[in-house]
C-alpha cells in the first residue's frame, strides 16, 4: 500500500546488477543462500539488513512527507478531489441502476 507512495529519486542510487551483493552491508549473496528482497528488486543477505533499511526508507519517508506538507497544502487537497469524485460516481452510478 505505501510503497506506491515512494518517490522515485532513489532509485538511481539502485545497482544495475542486483543481486550480487546486500544492499545495506554489500556482502555477496551466494545463490544458494536465502536472500531477501524489499520493493521487488533490492536485496539483502538477511532479514536484520533488509528490516534496517525498512526502517531507514520510513524515516526518510516520514520526512519527506513532513517537509512536503510544510512546503504545500496540494497532496492534502488532492486527496479531497479524488474522494469526492470517487463519492459523486458511487451516486451516478446508483441513480443509473435505480433508473
Ligand atoms: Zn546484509
Amino acid at each position: 500500500m505505501n510503497a506506491a507512495l515512494y518517490y522515485t529519486g532513489c532509485e538511481e542510487n539502485y545497482q544495475p546488477h542486483f543481486l550480487d551483493t546486500c544492499s545495506l552491508c554489500q556482502r555477496t549473496l551466494a545463490h544458494n543462500h536465502d536472500i531477501f528482497m524489499y520493493r521487488g528488486d533490492t536485496p539483502f543477505c538477511s532479514q536484520e539488513c533488509r528490516q534496517e533499511q525498512i526502517e531507514m526508507d520510513e524515516a526518510i519517508e516520514r520526512k519527506w512527507k513532513i517537509a512536503a506538507a510544510k512546503r504545500s497544502s496540494r497532496t492534502k487537497t488532492e486527496t479531497q478531489t479524488t474522494k469526492e469524485t470517487d463519492s459523486n460516481k458511487a451516486v451516478l452510478n446508483g441513480t443509473v441502476a435505480v433508473a
